[in-house]
């Protein structure tokens, strides 16, 4: 029998599923099982040349309604969303493994959040009136014309929707291309555009490997690439993108750093740790995994965090009072015990799991190491895995200098219950999304994004609008023109 999870085709394009077994297949694995529940397929050159020039027709069109129009299609999509979101969370944990107790509030409804937020925003995007004298300059914020659109595996739905909704708001058309591991969500949010009333061709989805979204970076017909992904392919796209001179957004990896100071609150810093390193079993790309803890509270917190951590459930993802779900394929499971026993090997202490949990699935025990210093594998690489460092320090210059001494620059928290304190450590770390008191929240109203290797560009908010949009300026001359000769 069919499993539920497996789609109709592998790909959306023009309004339609499209399949083409000539490409690839691409099995889908359930995390928590190890059992295949679906099959798409790779996009051959046909599929990835319809869906560019399907896409690149329907967009003239969509950028020629009001913006109010488009909004309304966006926030129709919006509540379609909300409706459907216990069905979708439960896509989205065959896709992912995530438990069903974070999809039903993180991954739908922020989709949601998305579509009617800038769906919300899109009749309200104009250019502006610059008066010079008698003359005048005005300036027409445009579309940039087809977008392409690149996905990791950890939000499927939530990265589909972040990049198409802001995309279509501003009149531009998307094809967009889920990570390889987990295809399914965006089909989702391609179907349910449709049917809120978005022309056909403006939001399509293909699947494939890196080779496909290489495809689609290099054509010359693509305006803009929106990657989601590692460094190391974002540097791959970044270079490819320049090649044809394109617009770029990029949201990377991180290894970010989240600093307690003696005087917080124990039990809200302990609080950010976990939602820091253990949400979504660890696979979240701002993940504070350098928790700098000032010495005086370093076996107090200590104590706290393997006691909550402890109360962690493992288990089946589809009942809701498991809490934390396994790792989203068996390779990256290998790959996150690999630096596990790297910590073990480099002298890092293991306060609480360390291993490979004893059930079916890819599920890792949630791990502490704590007496972690600057120089361990553990502490600079991104480990994208539930792996989290506890690093001592003194003084808050020495934190601060010691924070910024990494590649990345995605997030950074601080709990401390001095706020003077707290404006001025934010004010001195370089990175692009930061914390006070908090870790981890990512509504549609604030900037998303990184800085040095972690990213270019910001999703979310007015930003975000930026981002898939160019101005054009107008100068109007009301009298004669002067010339030389
Ligand atoms: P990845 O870099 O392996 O792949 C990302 C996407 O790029 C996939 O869809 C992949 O098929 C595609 N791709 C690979 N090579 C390509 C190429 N040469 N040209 C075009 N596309 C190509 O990343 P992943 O393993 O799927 O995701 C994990 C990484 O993503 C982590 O580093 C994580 O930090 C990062 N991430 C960042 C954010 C953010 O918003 N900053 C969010 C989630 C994940």
């Amino acid at each position: 029998m069919t499993h539920p999870a497996q789609p109709k085709a592998s790909h959306f394009i023009n309004g339609e599923y499209v399949e083409d077994t000539a490409g690839t297949p691409i099995p889908v694995i359930y995390a928590a099982t190890g059992e295949q529940i679906a099959t798409v397929h790779a996009a051959t050159p046909a599929i990835v040349e319809q869906a560019l020039s399907t896409a690149k027709a329907a967009q003239k069109e969509w950028a020629k309604m009001t913006g109010t129009e488009r909004g309304r299609i966006l926030r129709r999509a919006a509540d379609i969303m909300r409706e459907r979101n216990h069905d979708l969370s439960v896509l989205e944990t065959y896709d992912t493994g995530k438990p069903l107790q974070e999809t039903l509030v993180a991954d739908a409804t922020s989709g949601a959040d998305a579509l009617e937020y800038f769906g919300g925003l899109a009749g309200s995007l104009t250019g502006e009136h610059i008066p010079l004298g008698e003359d005048w300059v005005y300036t027409m914020r445009e579309a940039l014309g087809l977008c392409v659109g690149i996905g990791a595996w950890n939000y499927p739905t939530q990265i589909a929707c972040w990049k198409g909704a802001p995309a279509l708001a501003c009149g531009n058309s998307m094809v967009f291309k889920p990570s390889e591991t987990t295809p399914l969500c965006a089909l989702k949010v391609a179907e349910i555009l449709i049917e809120a009333g978005a022309p056909a061709g403006v939001f399509n989805v293909v699947q494939g490997m890196g080779e496909v979204g290489g495809a689609l970076v290099t054509d010359p017909r693509v305006d803009k690439v929106s990657l989601t992904g590692s460094v190391p392919t974002g540097k791959k796209v970044y270079a490819a993108a320049a090649e044809g001179m394109k617009h770029v957004t990029m949201e990377l990896g991180g290894k970010s750093p989240l600093i307690i100071f003696d005087d917080a609150d124990i039990d809200n810093a302990v609080g950010g740790a976990i939602n820091g390193n253990f949400y979504s079993s660890g696979q979240v790309c701002s993940n504070g995994t350098r928790v700098f803890v000032q010495k005086g509270i370093k076996e107090k917190f200590l104590a706290r965090l393997a006691e909550r951590t402890g109360n962690a459930i493992l288990g089946d993802p589809m009942d809701e009072a498991t809490s934390f779900g396994p790792m989203v394929t068996e390779n990256q499971m290998n790959i996150v015990l690999g630096y596990i026993e790297k910590g073990k090997e480099e002298g890092a202490r293991l306060i609480c799991g360390g291993k490979r949990a004893d059930m079916d699935g890819y599920f890792i025990e949630p791990t502490v190491f704590a007496d972690v210093t600057d120089d361990m594998t553990i502490a600079r690489e991104e480990i994208f895995g539930p792996v989290m460092s506890v690093l001592d320090f003194d003084t808050e210059e020495e934190v601060v200098a010691r924070a910024n001494d990494t590649e990345f620059g995605l997030s950074a928290g601080v709990f401390t219950k001095d706020f003077t304190r707290a404006h001025r450590v934010i004010g001195n770390l370089e990175a692009g999304s930061c914390f006070i008191n908090s870790y981890n929240d990512a509504p549609v109203e604030a900037p998303f994004g990184g800085v040095k290797a972690s990213g270019v560009g910001r999703e979310n908010s007015k930003e975000a609008i930026k981002h898939f949009s160019q101005v054009k300026s107008v100068y109007v001359r009301m009298g004669d023109v002067e010339a030389a000769f």
